[in-house]
């Protein structure tokens, strides 16, 4: 799994929610890699450089004090690991510049950005995102339904490559020669699941295939790398096309009812102290057609109950929708509900990150280590895809 996060500083309720809280329960079930995106906030943001490295040691801090652990993920910092750039500009070579034009986000944001974004730059951060994803040959990107386009042109991009650089006159012998030597079990379901997929487009069976390979720990690398590519058609698989894994993101609404961001000024941060919270909390926008307590109010109108999908149970989310709809509640008694359990799951956040913050030479620590385990994994890749293009002398 590889995902990251443009560094915007201290984190806020929005960003635990809408994806740390996912990628909390990925690190137990996958590698993951998960990065500080620096030189993507320079695609939009070139202009603003001041703090940015701040930004990405607060992000970090806020990461560990979350509960993402460098034991069982790899945390690191996009622009400390140079490879990516490296297969970003090799990649550049074989993309077509019409794929990056018809991203559907990048004309929208180009006419109503307030910001100058008729950059090379910002034209190219899709594909900087597809070298990001394939120089860990990620298979799974966490992503919302928004990001859907970018998942797809990275296995575009792939699909690409491994067309131009992965196919070899003799591929069919050989992955054949390669599946005689498997177990006849193995080879067996292996030849039965290409050929669903084949035939009949099965993505089961293709998942089933991939399964199988990836609990062949005794065949060396290469070989896997080609009955991969064989499974789908007659190249080797030397970037394998990732796909995008939908998470549930609970919707966070800022306190001014629009989405939570720290542009925004509407947002609750982790490390926010309760008085705060409580304050904020407060003068959160309502229903506004409820002016007085004695008007009757409507929950889905209401920013606040989209608070109470995430912390209340199903006995006070009716004690929400009687009380608003009859006037039998005022919102500060609906707002009390959720402060509770709020300031709560901020409570450890908010300790762990004032550690993390007085131990400055151990996070950076962690940060190194994070940045060279990542770098180790990457070197590989890049090694591979220079040899595949001719660039080496192996
Ligand atoms: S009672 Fe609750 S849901 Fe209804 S308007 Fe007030 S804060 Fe919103």
């Amino acid at each position: 799994m590889v995902s990251g996060m443009r560094p915007t500083g201290r984190l806020h309720l929005g960003h635990y929610h809408g994806a740390i809280r996912n990628w909390l329960e990925l690190q137990h079930q996958h590698e993951c890699f998960f990065f500080i995106a620096d030189w993507h906030a320079l695609t939009t943001h070139y202009e603003e450089t001041e703090g940015l490295s701040e930004h990405v040691f607060d992000m970090m801090v806020d990461w560990l004090a979350c509960g993402l652990s460098p034991g069982a993920s790899v945390l690191f910092i996009q622009s400390r690991v140079p490879e990516h750039a490296e297969l970003y500009l090799l990649l550049s070579m074989v993309t077509p510049l019409s794929w990056l034009e018809r991203i559907p986000s990048y004309k929208e944001t180009l006419e109503q950005s307030d910001r100058d974004l008729a950059t090379y730059g910002f034209l190219g951060y899709p594909l900087l995102q597809a070298a990001d994803i394939l120089i860990y040959r990620g298979r799974g990107v966490p992503v919302g339904e928004d990001q859907r386009a970018h998942v797809e042109f990275t296995r575009e991009v792939a699909r690409r490559f491994n067309y131009l650089y992965g196919r070899e006159s003799d591929f069919v012998e050989r992955a054949e020669r390669i599946l005689d030597r498997l177990g006849r079990n193995e080879a067996r379901l292996y030849r039965q699941w290409r050929r669903d997929f084949q035939e009949q487009g099965n993505l089961e069976s293709l998942g089933a295939a991939r399964e199988l390979l990836r609990g062949l720990q005794s065949v060396p690398m290469g070989d896997l790398e080609l009955l991969d590519g064989y499974l789908e058609g007659e190249c080797r698989m030397i970037l394998p096309e990732p796909q995008e894994y939908l998470t549930k993101a609970s919707k966070i609404t800022g306190l001014d009812g629009r989405k939570m961001s720290k542009s925004y000024q509407n947002a609750i941060e982790l490390r926010e102290e309760p008085e705060s919270v409580k304050k904020k909390l407060m003068g959160m926008m309502t229903d506004p057609a409820r002016k007085r307590r004695t008007d009757p109010g409507d929950p889905e109108e209401c920013p606040v109950w989209d608070l109470h999908q995430v912390y209340s149970d199903e006995d006070t989310k009716a004690w929400v929708q009687d009380g608003c709809r009859s006037a039998g509640i005022g919102c500060i008694d609906c707002k009390n509900r959720v402060l509770d359990p709020m300031i709560e799951e901020l409570r450890p956040i908010r300790e762990n990150a004032q550690e993390y913050l007085a131990d400055r030479a151990g996070v950076l620590a962690l940060i190194h280590e994070g940045c060279e385990t990542a770098r180790d994994v990457a070197r590989d890749t890049l090694e591979e895809v220079s040899a595949a293009m001719g660039l080496s002398d192996e």
